[in-house]
């Protein structure tokens, strides 16, 4: 029997697209939310779906609060009901130390990272809840270990904003934990996806491997493997944990 409906924000790309295939593997059938690139959602929907899979793509920007209602019924009308929930939907701003930091690019990263974050939350809570009549399930939040620590020089906006998104796991998993809604975070380290390119460092993960006590930058697929855990029964005792998957940094 399938597990149900998984809503991946971002699952486009990167380890957003890992944990949508990992996801599709799994039985789930997955809502795929992008912002911008259609082509990369309708490639990776038909190829979850040559596989066997069950997937559609839906665009919404999760940095406007007002789209995320919509996203959510769009979903589940098209794949039925919501078992869970991945906010793995981020954004960098690209690199900026405090002194030179951008108003306008702060308030994005904040309204991509922690507000949609919490609206997705939310409209997850609204179905799952068995308060409310649904029948539980989990949410999974992708933070990064860049919350802890810091990002001294790079960009400690961002970095800031996975720190909410560690806070907010933390108090949401406490308030809903009786409600049969598990949450939990991944932290990921340093991951070779486009993100870094994006901000205009290709090279980054390769040059800041060797400050990796692994040595290596990690994989979308090490990070989706996590998440995947946290979502499954096997995590039924697993609740407000961030889950760090960076390679002992
Ligand atoms: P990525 O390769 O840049 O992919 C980003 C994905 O998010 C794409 O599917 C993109 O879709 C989507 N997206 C971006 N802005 C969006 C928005 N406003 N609304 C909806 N979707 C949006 O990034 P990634 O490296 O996979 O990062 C995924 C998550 O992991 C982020 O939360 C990031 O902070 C976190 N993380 C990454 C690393 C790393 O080293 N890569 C480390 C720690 C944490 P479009 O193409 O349509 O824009």
């Amino acid at each position: 029997m399938s597990p149900g409906l998984l809503l991946v924000t971002g699952g486009s790309r990167g380890i957003g697209a890992a944990i949508c295939r990992q996801a599709a593997a799994a039985g789930y059938a997955v809502a795929v939310n992008y912002a911008r690139d259609a082509a990369a959602a309708a490639a990776l929907v038909a190829e979850i779906e040559a596989s066997g899979g069950r997937a559609a793509a839906f665009a919404a920007d999760i940095g406007d609060a007002a789209t995320i209602p919509g996203l959510f019924e769009a979903a589940e009308a098209r794949l039925g009901p919501l078992a869970g929930l991945v906010n793995n939907a981020g954004i960098t701003g690209g690199f900026s130390r405090v002194a030179e930091l951008d108003p306008a690019v702060a308030a994005r990263v904040l309204a991509v990272n922690v507000t949609g974050t919490m609206i997705a939350a939310r409209e997850a809570v609204r179905r799952l809840s068995t308060a409310r009549g649904g029948a539980g399930g989990a949410i999974v939040n992708v933070s990064s270990r860049a919350g802890q620590l810091g990002s001294p020089g790079e960009w400690v906006h961002y970095a800031a904003s996975k720190g909410a998104v560690d806070t907010f796991t933390l108090g949401l998993a406490r308030e809903v934990a009786a409600e049969g809604i598990r949450v939990n975070a991944v932290a990921p380290g340093l991951i070779e996806s486009d993100l870094h390119a994006e901000a205009g460092d290709p090279g980054r993960p390769a040059r800041l491997a060797p400050q990796i006590p692994m040595g290596r930058a990690g994989t979308v697929d090490e990070v989706a493997a996590a998440v995947l855990f946290l979502l499954s029964p096997a995590a039924s005792y697993v609740t407000g944990a961030v889950l760090e998957v960076g390679g002992g940094r």
